[in-house]
């Protein structure tokens, strides 16, 4: 489709922050805007990289605490247009090493501390027991909300933010203590959720689609024809699936 309007979205240091298939982020909100009739432009971002002249929507993974280690500096030269992106409204996925970083601070097992840009008001002191597993959670925003969980961090969020959601059935969530799960803070969405997270929980992917494209062109049409519409459905049979399987 040549009339198409873009959409742009930056994938935060795909080379150092993108384990347990986080990059699946990416590729599903790049099917489902172009299922729509939307132009995906999809700008990886690594250390040094160039910073796109526009950018409606930012997706970060999860990373070791090495990998966390080797993008800090470079993070830190971004952070306070980070900062202003998120206040602005900018929707952010971020998962696990970099919900972390969006915190205030990251302390880790071996006793070193990593600053956070602070755009979430949580702190996360790393610990020598894992906490690993499938994790489903329910969330006032999204309803249920699946997937998997692999970090030493435990994560504790201040007084008044929001979790992404609670966890009251399988896996720990922020810190296996309080039962929340992620935050939520404007239209950043930071969480231990892996899976990759969103084949599985569209609701999520359609609220950054769409709270993209409503703050860049002021609404959000489909613009798809019937067979990108049933090609959506199908998508979503197949995740509604997936989370019955994963919820039993
Ligand atoms: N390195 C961090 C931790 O272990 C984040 C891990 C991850 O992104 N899965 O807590």
């Amino acid at each position: 489709m040549t009339d198409a309007k873009p959409i742009d979205i930056v994938s935060l240091y795909p080379k150092d922050m993108n384990i347990y298939g986080d990059s699946g982020n990416v590729l599903v909100v790049r099917r489902r805007l172009e299922l729509r009739g939307y132009e995906a432009r999809i700008h990886a971002y690594n250390q040094g990289d160039r910073w796109p002249d526009h950018v409606d929507l930012i997706l970060g993974g999860g990373g070791q605490d090495t990998g966390q280690k080797k993008i800090i500096r470079d993070f830190f030269e971004r952070a306070e247009l980070l900062r202003s992106l998120a206040s602005d409204g900018v929707p952010m996925l971020m998962i696990c090493g970099l919900y972390q970083l969006f915190g205030e601070y990251f302390e880790t097992v071996d006793g070193s501390r990593l600053d956070g840009i602070g755009v979430i008001g949580a702190y996360t002191v790393g610990r020598d027991v894992r906490m690993i597993g499938n994790l489903v959670e329910h969330s006032d925003d999204f309803g249920d909300v699946i997937g998997y969980e692999n970090h030493s961090g435990q994560t504790f969020l201040r007084e008044g933010v929001s979790p992404l959601g609670r966890v009251d059935q399988d896996g720990r969530g922020n810190n296996g203590e309080d039962h929340t799960e992620g935050a939520r803070v404007n239209n950043v969405i930071g969480t231990y959720m892996h899976g990759s997270l969103l084949p599985k929980n569209p609701a999520i992917a359609d609220f950054l689609i769409r709270t993209a494209a409503e703050r860049r062109y002021g609404s959000f049409e489909d613009q798809g024809d019937d067979a990108m519409r049933a090609e959506l459905a199908r998508l979503d049979v197949a995740a509604a699936e997936a989370r019955r399987v994963a919820a039993s």
